[in-house]
Protein backbone atom coordinates (compact mmCIF):
# COMPACT_ATOMS: atom_id res chain seq x y z
CA UNK A 1 0.00 0.00 0.00
CA UNK A 2 1.41 3.14 -0.67
CA UNK A 3 1.76 6.12 2.10
CA UNK A 4 0.93 9.25 1.72
CA UNK A 5 2.88 12.13 4.32
CA UNK A 6 0.47 14.66 5.03
CA UNK A 7 2.99 16.13 8.05
CA UNK A 8 3.22 20.03 8.15
CA UNK A 9 6.99 19.98 8.30
CA UNK A 10 8.99 18.95 8.20
CA UNK A 11 7.02 17.84 4.94
CA UNK A 12 6.99 15.39 2.20
CA UNK A 13 9.53 16.60 -0.16
CA UNK A 14 9.85 14.79 -4.83
CA UNK A 15 11.02 11.47 -4.19
CA UNK A 16 13.90 12.05 -6.75
CA UNK A 17 14.83 15.39 -4.45
CA UNK A 18 15.77 13.40 -1.62
CA UNK A 19 16.88 10.29 -3.77
CA UNK A 20 19.73 12.41 -5.69
CA UNK A 21 20.72 14.34 -2.14
CA UNK A 22 21.26 10.66 -1.17
CA UNK A 23 23.49 9.96 -3.47
CA UNK A 24 25.52 13.06 -3.43
CA UNK A 25 25.89 12.53 0.29
CA UNK A 26 27.35 9.08 -0.42
CA UNK A 27 29.88 10.53 -3.84
CA UNK A 28 29.21 13.67 -4.93
CA UNK A 29 29.42 14.60 -8.31
CA UNK A 30 31.36 10.99 -8.93
CA UNK A 31 34.28 12.68 -6.63
CA UNK A 32 34.03 9.59 -4.12
CA UNK A 33 33.79 12.46 -1.63
CA UNK A 34 30.64 12.85 0.28
CA UNK A 35 28.94 16.46 0.26
CA UNK A 36 29.08 16.35 3.63
CA UNK A 37 32.82 16.58 3.35
CA UNK A 38 33.84 18.75 0.55
CA UNK A 39 34.69 22.15 0.84
CA UNK A 40 31.93 24.95 0.39
CA UNK A 41 34.49 26.88 -1.47
CA UNK A 42 35.36 24.31 -4.03
CA UNK A 43 34.26 24.30 -7.41
CA UNK A 44 31.88 21.98 -7.25
CA UNK A 45 30.09 23.24 -4.58
CA UNK A 46 30.00 27.16 -6.19
CA UNK A 47 27.81 25.31 -8.80
CA UNK A 48 25.39 24.32 -6.18
CA UNK A 49 24.74 27.21 -4.63
CA UNK A 50 25.16 29.09 -7.85
CA UNK A 51 22.43 26.78 -9.58
CA UNK A 52 20.03 27.01 -6.39
CA UNK A 53 20.28 30.86 -6.49
CA UNK A 54 19.53 30.72 -9.82
CA UNK A 55 16.69 28.21 -10.19
CA UNK A 56 14.94 30.32 -6.82
CA UNK A 57 14.85 33.62 -9.14
CA UNK A 58 13.64 31.83 -12.69
CA UNK A 59 11.28 30.41 -10.72
CA UNK A 60 9.81 33.28 -8.89
CA UNK A 61 11.02 35.29 -11.52
CA UNK A 62 12.82 37.82 -9.04
CA UNK A 63 13.28 41.00 -10.87
CA UNK A 64 16.69 42.94 -11.09
CA UNK A 65 17.65 44.66 -8.07
CA UNK A 66 16.92 41.93 -5.32
CA UNK A 67 19.26 39.28 -3.63
CA UNK A 68 18.69 35.72 -3.46
CA UNK A 69 20.25 34.53 0.34
CA UNK A 70 20.63 30.84 1.70
CA UNK A 71 20.95 31.64 5.82
CA UNK A 72 20.80 29.12 9.21
CA UNK A 73 18.28 29.76 12.03
CA UNK A 74 15.03 28.80 10.27
CA UNK A 75 12.13 31.11 9.37
CA UNK A 76 12.33 31.68 13.17
CA UNK A 77 15.67 33.43 12.76
CA UNK A 78 13.67 35.85 9.99
CA UNK A 79 11.28 36.89 12.95
CA UNK A 80 14.86 39.11 14.68
CA UNK A 81 16.64 39.51 11.50
CA UNK A 82 13.84 40.97 9.48
CA UNK A 83 13.70 44.22 12.70
CA UNK A 84 17.26 44.05 13.30
CA UNK A 85 17.80 45.04 9.56
CA UNK A 86 14.71 47.23 9.07
CA UNK A 87 12.90 48.82 11.71
CA UNK A 88 13.96 51.87 12.84
CA UNK A 89 11.31 53.41 14.71
CA UNK A 90 8.13 51.86 13.76
CA UNK A 91 6.29 48.61 11.68
CA UNK A 92 3.10 47.54 11.23
CA UNK A 93 2.24 43.74 11.49
CA UNK A 94 -1.03 42.03 10.23
CA UNK A 95 -1.65 39.37 12.84
CA UNK A 96 -3.34 36.04 11.66
CA UNK A 97 -1.79 33.41 13.85
CA UNK A 98 0.95 31.94 15.57
CA UNK A 99 3.76 33.00 13.72
CA UNK A 100 2.54 36.25 12.89
CA UNK A 101 2.59 36.55 16.94
CA UNK A 102 5.81 34.93 17.20
CA UNK A 103 7.33 37.82 14.35
CA UNK A 104 5.66 40.75 16.17
CA UNK A 105 7.15 39.10 19.41
CA UNK A 106 10.90 40.15 18.29
CA UNK A 107 10.00 42.78 16.64
CA UNK A 108 8.90 44.41 19.95
CA UNK A 109 12.47 44.19 21.13
CA UNK A 110 13.55 46.76 18.24
CA UNK A 111 10.89 49.73 17.82
CA UNK A 112 6.91 50.33 18.38
CA UNK A 113 4.82 47.46 16.75
CA UNK A 114 1.24 48.60 15.03
CA UNK A 115 -0.69 45.37 14.62
CA UNK A 116 -3.12 46.79 12.29
CA UNK A 117 -5.64 43.77 12.17
CA UNK A 118 -6.14 40.55 13.96
CA UNK A 119 -8.74 37.79 13.44
CA UNK A 120 -7.21 36.23 16.81
CA UNK A 121 -10.91 36.48 18.42
CA UNK A 122 -12.27 33.98 15.84
CA UNK A 123 -9.35 32.03 16.56
CA UNK A 124 -7.74 32.65 13.23
CA UNK A 125 -10.10 31.30 10.84
CA UNK A 126 -9.89 34.36 8.60
CA UNK A 127 -7.53 36.82 7.26
CA UNK A 128 -8.26 40.49 8.13
CA UNK A 129 -9.41 42.84 4.67
CA UNK A 130 -10.18 46.30 5.99
CA UNK A 131 -7.27 47.95 8.00
CA UNK A 132 -5.41 50.82 7.85
CA UNK A 133 -1.34 50.46 6.99
CA UNK A 134 0.17 53.44 8.93
CA UNK A 135 2.09 55.75 5.88
CA UNK A 136 5.11 55.85 8.12
CA UNK A 137 5.81 52.24 9.57
CA UNK A 138 9.47 51.51 8.56
CA UNK A 139 7.71 48.56 7.06
CA UNK A 140 4.71 46.24 7.24
CA UNK A 141 4.63 42.24 8.14
CA UNK A 142 2.38 39.26 6.67
CA UNK A 143 2.47 35.64 6.86
CA UNK A 144 1.39 34.75 3.56
CA UNK A 145 -0.10 30.84 3.85
CA UNK A 146 -1.07 30.32 8.08
CA UNK A 147 0.33 26.70 8.66
CA UNK A 148 -1.29 26.02 11.56
CA UNK A 149 -4.53 27.66 11.01
CA UNK A 150 -5.03 26.96 7.41
CA UNK A 151 -5.59 30.25 5.93
CA UNK A 152 -3.65 31.90 3.17
CA UNK A 153 -3.27 35.12 1.86
CA UNK A 154 -4.11 34.23 -2.48
CA UNK A 155 -3.21 37.70 -3.60
CA UNK A 156 -0.52 40.05 -3.68
CA UNK A 157 -0.94 42.87 -1.01
CA UNK A 158 -0.48 46.80 -1.54
CA UNK A 159 1.12 48.81 0.67
CA UNK A 160 2.06 51.77 0.51
CA UNK A 161 5.33 50.51 2.62
CA UNK A 162 7.85 48.17 2.15
CA UNK A 163 5.98 44.70 2.29
CA UNK A 164 7.38 42.42 4.14
CA UNK A 165 6.85 38.26 4.12
CA UNK A 166 7.04 35.01 5.70
CA UNK A 167 6.48 32.50 3.19
CA UNK A 168 7.31 29.71 4.87
CA UNK A 169 4.88 27.23 3.98
CA UNK A 170 3.43 29.15 0.48
CA UNK A 171 6.81 29.99 -1.47
CA UNK A 172 6.72 27.56 -4.59
CA UNK A 173 3.22 26.48 -4.54
CA UNK A 174 1.89 29.61 -6.53
CA UNK A 175 2.94 32.95 -8.48
CA UNK A 176 3.91 36.01 -6.92
CA UNK A 177 4.66 39.23 -8.00
CA UNK A 178 8.00 39.60 -6.22
CA UNK A 179 8.18 43.23 -7.15
CA UNK A 180 5.93 44.25 -4.68
CA UNK A 181 7.26 42.29 -1.87
CA UNK A 182 10.74 44.34 0.12
CA UNK A 183 11.72 41.04 1.28
CA UNK A 184 10.18 37.65 1.41
CA UNK A 185 11.57 34.44 3.93
CA UNK A 186 10.84 31.07 3.71
CA UNK A 187 12.02 28.57 6.31
CA UNK A 188 12.74 25.43 3.78
CA UNK A 189 11.58 22.93 5.15
CA UNK A 190 7.99 22.99 3.88
CA UNK A 191 8.06 23.85 0.18
CA UNK A 192 11.63 24.41 -1.22
CA UNK A 193 13.49 21.37 0.43
CA UNK A 194 15.09 19.91 3.80
CA UNK A 195 15.19 21.83 7.18
CA UNK A 196 18.13 23.84 8.08
CA UNK A 197 18.04 26.68 5.39
CA UNK A 198 16.18 29.43 4.95
CA UNK A 199 15.79 31.04 1.45
CA UNK A 200 15.78 34.97 1.84
CA UNK A 201 14.48 37.63 -1.27
CA UNK A 202 15.32 41.00 -0.47
CA UNK A 203 15.50 44.47 -2.62
CA UNK A 204 18.94 45.95 -2.25
CA UNK A 205 17.72 49.34 -1.56
CA UNK A 206 15.45 48.51 1.38
CA UNK A 207 18.53 47.56 3.30
CA UNK A 208 21.45 49.96 5.30
CA UNK A 209 18.57 52.73 6.47
CA UNK A 210 18.96 51.77 10.07
CA UNK A 211 21.03 53.58 12.57
CA UNK A 212 21.59 50.86 15.02
CA UNK A 213 24.70 48.45 14.94
CA UNK A 214 24.11 45.20 13.31
CA UNK A 215 25.82 42.01 14.06
CA UNK A 216 27.56 40.71 11.11
CA UNK A 217 25.71 37.19 10.65
CA UNK A 218 22.54 39.07 11.38
CA UNK A 219 23.22 41.32 8.43
CA UNK A 220 21.60 40.79 5.02
CA UNK A 221 24.46 42.62 3.85
CA UNK A 222 26.88 40.23 5.04
CA UNK A 223 25.41 36.80 3.28
CA UNK A 224 24.66 39.26 0.17
CA UNK A 225 28.29 40.50 -0.60
CA UNK A 226 29.24 36.93 0.02
CA UNK A 227 27.64 35.41 -1.76
CA UNK A 228 25.80 33.35 1.10
CA UNK A 229 29.29 31.91 2.07
CA UNK A 230 30.37 34.46 4.52
CA UNK A 231 30.66 31.76 7.05
CA UNK A 232 30.04 27.91 5.85
CA UNK A 233 26.69 27.44 4.41
CA UNK A 234 24.41 24.96 5.39
CA UNK A 235 25.57 22.61 2.45
CA UNK A 236 23.48 19.51 2.54
CA UNK A 237 19.86 21.42 3.22
CA UNK A 238 20.84 23.78 -0.20
CA UNK A 239 21.69 20.46 -1.89
CA UNK A 240 18.30 18.96 -1.48
CA UNK A 241 16.25 23.02 -2.21
CA UNK A 242 18.84 22.78 -5.27
CA UNK A 243 17.01 19.55 -6.62
CA UNK A 244 13.35 20.01 -5.12
CA UNK A 245 13.67 23.11 -7.57
CA UNK A 246 15.11 21.48 -10.43
CA UNK A 247 12.06 19.06 -9.92
CA UNK A 248 9.94 22.23 -9.48
CA UNK A 249 11.10 23.26 -13.25
CA UNK A 250 10.48 20.08 -14.42
CA UNK A 251 7.35 19.54 -13.78
CA UNK A 252 6.47 23.39 -15.36
CA UNK A 253 7.04 25.73 -12.42
CA UNK A 254 4.92 27.85 -10.17
CA UNK A 255 2.35 28.20 -12.69
CA UNK A 256 1.38 24.67 -13.18
CA UNK A 257 2.33 23.82 -8.98
CA UNK A 258 -0.42 26.38 -8.75
CA UNK A 259 -3.18 24.71 -11.51
CA UNK A 260 -2.04 21.08 -8.93
CA UNK A 261 -2.22 22.39 -5.86
CA UNK A 262 -5.77 24.37 -6.61
CA UNK A 263 -7.17 20.99 -8.04
CA UNK A 264 -5.64 18.65 -5.05
CA UNK A 265 -7.47 21.77 -2.36
CA UNK A 266 -10.83 21.84 -4.43
CA UNK A 267 -10.64 18.03 -4.49
CA UNK A 268 -10.29 17.82 -0.39
CA UNK A 269 -12.62 20.89 0.25
CA UNK A 270 -15.39 19.76 -1.97
CA UNK A 271 -15.34 16.95 0.33
CA UNK A 272 -15.35 18.61 3.67
CA UNK A 273 -18.20 20.85 2.52
CA UNK A 274 -20.54 17.70 0.65
CA UNK A 275 -19.87 15.74 4.34
CA UNK A 276 -22.25 15.25 6.89
CA UNK A 277 -19.69 14.75 9.41
CA UNK A 278 -16.70 16.85 8.25
CA UNK A 279 -17.04 20.39 8.31
CA UNK A 280 -14.08 23.15 7.52
CA UNK A 281 -12.19 25.40 10.52
CA UNK A 282 -11.77 28.97 8.23
CA UNK A 283 -13.82 31.05 5.85
CA UNK A 284 -14.04 29.56 2.67
CA UNK A 285 -12.61 32.50 0.51
CA UNK A 286 -9.59 32.68 2.80
CA UNK A 287 -9.11 28.80 2.89
CA UNK A 288 -5.13 27.91 2.51
CA UNK A 289 -4.13 25.72 -0.60
CA UNK A 290 -1.51 24.06 1.55
CA UNK A 291 -2.78 23.29 4.81
CA UNK A 292 -6.58 22.18 5.29
CA UNK A 293 -7.78 21.99 7.94
CA UNK A 294 -11.02 20.33 9.11
CA UNK A 295 -12.78 18.63 12.18
CA UNK A 296 -16.04 16.74 12.73
CA UNK A 297 -19.26 18.37 13.11
CA UNK A 298 -20.53 18.67 16.88
CA UNK A 299 -22.37 15.90 16.89
CA UNK A 300 -20.09 13.75 15.64
CA UNK A 301 -17.24 14.95 17.75
CA UNK A 302 -14.80 12.18 19.88
CA UNK A 303 -14.07 10.15 16.80
CA UNK A 304 -10.53 12.22 16.36
CA UNK A 305 -8.43 9.43 17.78
CA UNK A 306 -10.56 6.69 15.65
CA UNK A 307 -10.09 8.41 12.10
CA UNK A 308 -6.53 9.07 12.80
CA UNK A 309 -5.87 4.96 13.43
CA UNK A 310 -8.35 4.76 10.55
CA UNK A 311 -6.81 7.14 7.84
CA UNK A 312 -3.57 5.42 8.80
CA UNK A 313 -4.21 1.87 7.90
CA UNK A 314 -5.07 3.25 4.48
CA UNK A 315 -1.97 4.82 3.56
CA UNK A 316 -2.67 8.35 5.06
CA UNK A 317 0.32 9.35 7.64
CA UNK A 318 0.46 12.96 9.78
CA UNK A 319 -3.05 14.54 9.77
CA UNK A 320 -3.39 15.47 13.11
CA UNK A 321 -4.80 19.09 13.81
CA UNK A 322 -2.86 21.63 15.89
CA UNK A 323 -3.45 21.42 19.11
CA UNK A 324 -4.56 25.15 18.65
CA UNK A 325 -7.25 24.00 16.47
CA UNK A 326 -8.19 20.21 17.33
CA UNK A 327 -9.47 17.78 14.71
CA UNK A 328 -7.28 17.54 11.22
CA UNK A 329 -5.05 19.01 9.18
CA UNK A 330 -3.95 17.89 5.75
CA UNK A 331 -0.91 19.69 4.53
CA UNK A 332 -0.80 19.25 0.45
CA UNK A 333 2.11 20.69 -0.43
CA UNK A 334 3.56 20.81 -3.82
CA UNK A 335 5.14 16.81 -3.56
CA UNK A 336 1.84 15.99 -2.10
CA UNK A 337 0.03 14.13 -5.54
CA UNK A 338 -3.20 14.33 -6.04
CA UNK A 339 -3.43 10.47 -5.45
CA UNK A 340 -2.74 11.25 -1.50
CA UNK A 341 -5.66 13.51 -1.30
CA UNK A 342 -8.22 11.33 -3.33
CA UNK A 343 -7.03 8.74 -0.63
CA UNK A 344 -7.36 10.59 2.23
CA UNK A 345 -11.19 11.84 0.50
CA UNK A 346 -12.03 8.25 0.30
CA UNK A 347 -11.53 7.19 4.12
CA UNK A 348 -13.25 10.17 4.99
CA UNK A 349 -16.23 8.91 3.02
CA UNK A 350 -15.92 5.40 3.97
CA UNK A 351 -15.74 6.74 7.82
CA UNK A 352 -18.77 8.71 6.98
CA UNK A 353 -20.44 5.23 6.35
CA UNK A 354 -19.38 3.73 9.25
CA UNK A 355 -20.42 6.34 11.77
CA UNK A 356 -23.25 8.64 10.08
CA UNK A 357 -26.62 8.72 11.95
C1 LIG B 1 7.08 26.55 10.02
C2 LIG B 1 6.89 28.01 9.98
C3 LIG B 1 7.76 28.91 10.65
C4 LIG B 1 8.89 28.44 11.51
O1 LIG B 1 9.92 27.94 10.77
P1 LIG B 1 11.29 27.47 11.42
O2 LIG B 1 12.12 27.25 10.21
O3 LIG B 1 11.00 26.24 12.20
O4 LIG B 1 11.80 28.56 12.29
C5 LIG B 1 7.52 30.25 10.51
N1 LIG B 1 6.50 30.72 9.78
C6 LIG B 1 5.64 29.90 9.14
C7 LIG B 1 4.54 30.47 8.33
C8 LIG B 1 5.81 28.52 9.23
O5 LIG B 1 4.98 27.70 8.59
Amino acid sequence: MEKFNFSPGPSILPKEAFEETAKAILNFNGSSFSLMEVSHRGKDFQAVMDETTDLVKELLNVPAGYSVIFVGGGASMQFCMVPFNLLEKKAAYLNTGTWANKAMKEAKLFGEVVEVASSKDSNYTFIPKDYKIPADADYFHITTNNTIFGTEIHKDLESPVTLVADMSSDIFSRPVDVSKYGLIYAGAQKNAGPAGVTIVIVKDEILGKVTRQIPTMLNYKTHMENGSMFNTPPVVPIYGCMQTLRWLKKIGGVEAIYKRNKEKAALLYNEIDRSPVFMGTCVPEDRSLMNICFVFKPEYEGHDAEFIEFAKERGIYSIKGHRSVGGFRASTYNAMPIQGVQALVNAMQEFEKKIAK
